[in-house]
């Protein structure tokens, strides 16, 4: 079995294409989206419909749910806005379904939250190996697959010890635990521009974060032309 995993596409488009594009290469059986697929990006249905056609199992964002009409307090002015804007755009239908979506996903070989697997429902941030031990313990699987901070990395638990890798390709073992973080489609932010996106192979046992180029000057375009807030262009170009 092979999973195409991706996650934070936000919108844009020209970046959710470029990774489908590379996905069509890769014998995909299962796609699944780890959440906010919507929210700063210009195209928010647009993203929404194609991740709907690739009939991928999708699980809920703070975004989804905030553009939903689930509490957006805890956003900062940027993605309020961002929301705001959002809402306009979706339809009922729409936003009914990202109000639906489930908070986590499990199967015979993997699990998926967006945030961490402690309270995905208030969708904290996996950034450092401490918040990492706390997910191993909970793990049902051998491997999860998660993303919300946009930045690609894997945590490892083998032989009681941890560790923080940013490698790009991880090796399953028997007694190794895995904590995949696919990093962001539509806004990378550790600085490398590409979009990100991560493939796991079942048979072979091997995780892969791969990153890919995009027409990042028409998804800056389209961000200011819907006068979305200037830095939400501006970022793209950095990765940050
Ligand atoms: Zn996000």
């Amino acid at each position: 079995m092979r999973y195409g995993i991706f996650s934070d596409v936000h919108g844009n488009l020209e970046a959710l294409e470029a990774v489908l594009k590379a996905y069509k290469h890769e014998s995909i059986d299962r796609f699944i989206c780890l959440g906010d697929i919507v929210g700063y990006g210009a195209d928010p249905s647009q993203c929404l419909s194609a991740i709907q056609r690739l009939n991928a199992d999708i699980i809920a964002g703070n975004h989804d749910w905030g553009v939903a009409g689930i509490s957006i307090e805890a956003f900062n002015i940027y993605a309020k806005e961002a929301i705001l804007w959002t809402r306009e755009r979706l339809s009922a239908k729409d936003k009914e379904f990202l109000e639906h979506l489930p908070l986590q996903y499990i199967d015979e070989n993997i699990e998926c939250v967006h945030g961490a697997l402690h309270h995905p429902d208030i969708f904290p941030y996996l950034h450092t190996i401490e918040q990492a031990r706390e997910d191993f313990n909970l793990m049902k699987r051998p491997v999860a697959f998660l993303g919300h901070t946009h930045i690609p990395q894997v945590f490892t638990f083998a032989a009681g010890k941890a560790q923080a890798l940013r490698r790009q390709r991880v090796l399953l073992s028997v007694g190794k635990l895995c904590i995949c973080n696919v990093g962001s489609v539509g806004q990378p932010r550790d600085g490398i521009p590409l979009a990100s996106y991560c493939i796991f192979d079942t048979k072979k046992k091997l995780v892969e974060i791969k990153r890919i180029k995009y027409n990042i000057i028409q998804a800056q375009s389209k961000i200011k032309d819907a006068c979305l807030p200037e830095f939400l262009a501006t970022r793209l170009g950095q990765g940050r």
